[in-house]
């Protein structure tokens, strides 16, 4: 099911990103430390009262405008069209802005809850700051609050969490494969999309998603249901092309969310870039199946280093996804592109795969002896017994002395030792050291 998104707009230096830290940061972070992902402040899954949502800086988006203005008027047009609720913060203590205005007669237009937020109100004496003036936005009471001190952004996430929409049941079977095609504008999706589409038997075409505005696109293959859940750039040709309907990010993020599969288009011209980063990153850290597909392979000059010298150079910029496989293919002339899916099956059954538990054991006990575990002067890492908690991604719990004695990088052997019996290809695996009570 997906998460509700929550987008925060505002102009520059009202305390977005204060406010988005001071929401995030309440939340107790179940996968921390994820070495080789840049942690990323534009989004970030938050709870209140029990309901979650993924929360976006839009302040964090770069828009590639000079014009502050026009830059925020974009940031509010995208997290109109993405988001389901939108926090607006203006600064009290500057007061009224014409750029605050221009925002909001943008906003003014959405059916989308939006929250006004006056922030910078350390002193809850109304009459001395200008906070009756952002009345005149049009969007209802202004929300007083201190990012920076967290006064009443409880009563604003109140508010918030009011106003989100009820979370929806998805309608496909439940063994269907869930794949999301991500990846930079113009890298291929649409046609990769259309191309194993155009192959395959469509049940239902362009059936409503979960979401008020998300398209999925459901198919059967060999008896398997498979759907691709959406992402920007997919049947948008006739719609108006406004530059951030162009901008994949958000939608991206929550078609990330309901798949199994990841697929990461990357432009065989271009090569990886940061944005490319940012988006597997999230998946990584969502615990999906990646598949880096590397499109347009038909305008590369090819002799027969070519492959090894472009997967040399995805590993290196991409090293925290050394169990993504890739494949090179052409949308175009659809070479490989029947491979995709193949792919796609077999990476999903390694993602939901489990270890007997005593074979796990012996794994476990044979690599601690070969690499014993470490250590400081004092005391030495203990495994006494692990067990696979979960799949998708494969999780193992490990049950020790002392968690603090594990490293990242007797983690990181422990992984291998995994996947070198067990393959795990595509899917990232989880390992949580637990002290054994
Ligand atoms: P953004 O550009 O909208 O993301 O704004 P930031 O979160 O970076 O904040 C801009 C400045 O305002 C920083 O110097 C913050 O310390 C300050 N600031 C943010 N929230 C508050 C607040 O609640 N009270 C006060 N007094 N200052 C704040
Ligand atoms: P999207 O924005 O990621 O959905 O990208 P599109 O599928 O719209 O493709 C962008 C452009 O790249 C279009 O002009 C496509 O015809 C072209 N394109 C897509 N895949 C390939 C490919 O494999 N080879 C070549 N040469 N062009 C491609």
């Amino acid at each position: 099911m997906p998460k509700p998104i929550v987008a925060i707009v505002g102009r520059p230096n009202v305390g977005k990103s204060m406010l988005f830290n001071r929401i995030v940061g309440s939340r107790i972070a179940i996968v921390e430390d994820m070495p080789g992902v840049t942690r990323d402040r534009l989004y970030q899954d938050a709870e209140w009262q029990g309901r979650e949502f993924t929360l976006v800086d839009t302040g964090g988006l770069d828009f590639a405008e000079d014009v502050i203005t026009s830059q925020i008027r974009k940031q509010a047009e995208l997290a109109m069209r993405e988001a389901d609720a939108i926090i607006f913060v203006v600064d009290a203590r500057a007061g009224l802005t014409t750029t605050d205005e221009e925002v909001a007669k943008v906003l003014r237009l959405t059916d989308k809850p939006v929250l006004l937020a006056a922030n910078k109100v350390e002193q809850f004496d109304l009459a001395k700051i200008p906070y009756y003036d952002f009345y005149r936005l049009g969007l209802g009471d202004p929300i007083p609050i201190s990012a920076a001190e967290g006064l009443n952004t409880g009563d604003l996430l109140d508010e918030l969490v009011k106003l989100l929409p009820e979370q929806e049941e998805d309608p496909y079977p439940p063994d269907t494969i869930r794949i999301a095609v991500i990846g930079r504008p113009n890298v291929g999706k649409s046609s990769l999309v259309n191309a194993i589409l155009g192959e395959e038997r469509v049940i239902v075409s362009n059936i409503p998603g979960t979401t008020r505005d998300a398209i999925d696109s459901p198919f059967e293959r060999n008896g398997k249901s498979y759907v691709i859940v959406d992402t920007a750039g997919m049947r948008r040709r006739n719609r108006i092309d406004l530059p951030a309907e162009r901008y994949s990010v958000v939608r991206a993020l929550r078609a990330i969310d309901r798949c199994d599969v990841a697929l990461m288009l990357l432009d065989a011209t271009e090569g990886v870039t940061e944005q490319d980063k940012r988006i597997v990153g999230y998946a990584h850290e969502k615990g999906k199946a990646i598949i880096l597909v590397v499109n347009k392979w038909d305008l590369i000059e090819k002799d027969d280093k070519t492959m090894n010298k472009f997967e040399k150079k995805i590993r290196e910029e991409l090293s925290f996804l050394s169990y993504a496989p890739t494949l090179y293919i052409s949308a175009l002339t659809k070479q490989r592109v029947p491979k995709v899916l193949e792919m796609v099956d077999f990476v999903a059954e390694q993602a939901g795969r489990r270890i007997p538990t005593a074979d796990l054991n012996n794994l476990i006990r044979e690599a601690t002896q070969a690499t014993p575990p470490p250590g400081d002067k004092h005391k030495k890492l203990k495994i006494f017994y692990a067990t696979q908690g979960g799949v998708k991604p494969p999780t193992f719990i490990l049950f020790v002395n002392e968690p603090e004695l594990m490293h990242f990088s007797y983690e990181r052997y422990l992984e291998n030792q995994l996947r070198e019996n067990y393959g795990f290809e595509g899917t990232p695996i989880r390992i949580f050291p637990r002290k054994r009570e």
